[in-house]
């Protein structure tokens, strides 16, 4: 299954394939259907970090039309790790689009702290890699380590923190490294010619 954004000159969300609805409501995104037509990127991403990187890919892709951009990220759902892979294509009048598979995905033990039916929160706040999808638990671990480490593993652990996204050291090197950010012309590993 694949699931399709695009958005158009100023960032806005211009249209959504006809997958959408499908994938959101599979996904535990149900406040996402309808979709949210002409909200701007920073309303869809919630670290202000991740939302540069985003606004340089899709900048990178309008100043290189008919370019098919590769992106790889990880995007769990609670009981499986999936590998995710985008292409990023500039159409016309500026307006770029992003498709969205999932490329691999392994069963694991359910993680609650990635149910969003999971109705009890705590105040806290984890940080978690919108890239590679680890969170800050005494530096980056993999989420099953962060949880392990946190005692969140069990749905009887308690309340659980939220999750708020950002990107990490070494992704942001590796993404932006690779987005002519401060003037370089080189692609990142992770973001190659399809
Ligand atoms: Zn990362």
């Amino acid at each position: 299954m694949s699931v399709s954004w695009r958005f158009d000159g100023d960032d806005r969300l211009s249209g959504v394939g006809a997958d959408w609805d499908d994938f959101a409501l599979a996904n535990g995104g149900g406040g996402c259907v309808p979709p949210p037509i002409g909200r701007t990127l920073a309303e869809f991403i919630s670290g202000p970090d991740l939302c540069v990187v985003w606004r340089a890919i899709l900048g990178l892709s309008r100043r290189e039309p008919g370019r098919a951009l590769s992106l790889t990220y990880r995007c769990d759902s609670p009981d499986e790790r999936r590998i995710m892979t985008a292409t990023v294509t500039c159409q016309d009048r500026a307006e770029v689009s992003i498709v969205s598979a999932i490329g691999q995905r392994q069963p694991r033990p359910a993680v609650p702290l990635l149910d969003p039916t999971v109705p009890d929160h705590t105040g806290e706040m984890i940080r978690m890699c919108g890239w590679c999808a680890r969170v800050k638990v005494d530096g980056w671990v993999d989420v099953e380590e962060g949880c392990r480490r946190l005692d969140l593993l069990e749905l009887e652990s308690g309340p659980l923190p939220r999750i708020t996204h950002g990107i990490c050291d070494s992704c942001r090197a590796a993404v932006t490294g690779g987005l002519d950010l401060v003037g370089g012309k080189s692609l990142a590993a992770g973001l190659r010619s399809a």
